[in-house]
């Protein structure tokens, strides 16, 4: 192929502008913050479903509280009203009775009771698990609101820069013949993002190899107008006045 020797550097500047932008495409993909988000959302949905079961702990354990209150009271009043009716009660065999009920009803509200502070203990340690997990995912929010405020402002600086080197692209395109350009990018999306390189002190700058012997000496024959590939990464090799040929 035959390319002036002025679009041949112009490849230069275009590889420089398409290495700038293949940067700030991976530097977008691999923000530290992206990460972070990805941890974070992980980590909520695992803090999530602890705050839920934590409160169906709590609410569980607060219904059956109050249900053993509502038995207490229950208990408390038969035994109540057993001793008035012991206070009026003009037969000695249903006061004895009676009697007999009040005792084995404050033994039932004894127990009742003393499942009550059971009950309280359990019910502590719950709120406790409750506010902790409530905590937890309070923090990983705040986090997670900061990563994401972080990955936009990245995005915005990243996109800002990569609309001004798009730009920068065209033009740089837009100044090279048409089969040159279409060789370089054929060239480029097969060699690792680096379609043309400089000849750098007899080194080519795509593979970093210097030329020696006969690679050295057909360079050095060639027009200038002939695109010239390296030999060892097959990339398009432009010469400039640093190539001390
Ligand atoms: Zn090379």
């Amino acid at each position: 192929m035959k390319a002036e020797s002025v679009d041949q550097l112009h490849l230069l500047d275009l590889q420089h502008v398409d290495t700038v932008i293949d940067q700030l495409t991976h530097r977008r993909r691999t923000l530290p913050e992206l990460a972070e988000i990805e941890r974070l959302t992980v980590d909520q949905r695992r803090q999530r479903d602890d705050v839920v079961r934590a409160e169906t702990e709590v609410s569980d354990l607060t219904r059956e509280q109050r249900k053993l209150e509502s038995d207490v009271d229950q208990v408390r009043s038969r035994a109540e009203r057993d001793r008035q009716r012991m206070a009026v009660s003009t037969s000695g065999k249903e006061a004895e009775s009676l009697q007999h009920e009040v005792v084995s009803l404050a033994r039932r509200q004894s127990d009742l009771e003393d499942q009550v502070l059971e009950l309280m203990e359990q019910l502590e340690g719950a709120a406790t698990r409750l506010a902790e997990a409530a905590g937890g995912l309070a923090t990983s929010e705040t986090a997670y609101d900061t990563a994401v405020a972080g990955r936009d402002g990245q995005f915005q600086l990243i996109d800002a820069d990569l609309a001004a080197q798009q730009q920068a692209r065209a033009t740089a395109a837009g100044e090279l013949p048409a089969a040159l350009l279409a060789h370089y990018e054929a060239i480029r999306a097969s060699s690792r993002g680096t379609g043309a390189a400089r000849l750098y002190r007899r080194r080519c700058e795509g593979c970093h190899l210097e030329l020696s012997g006969g690679d050295l000496q057909r360079v050095r024959s060639a027009p200038a107008d002939e695109v010239l590939h390296c030999e060892e990464c097959g990339r398009i090799l432009v010469r400039t006045p640093e190539s001390a040929l």
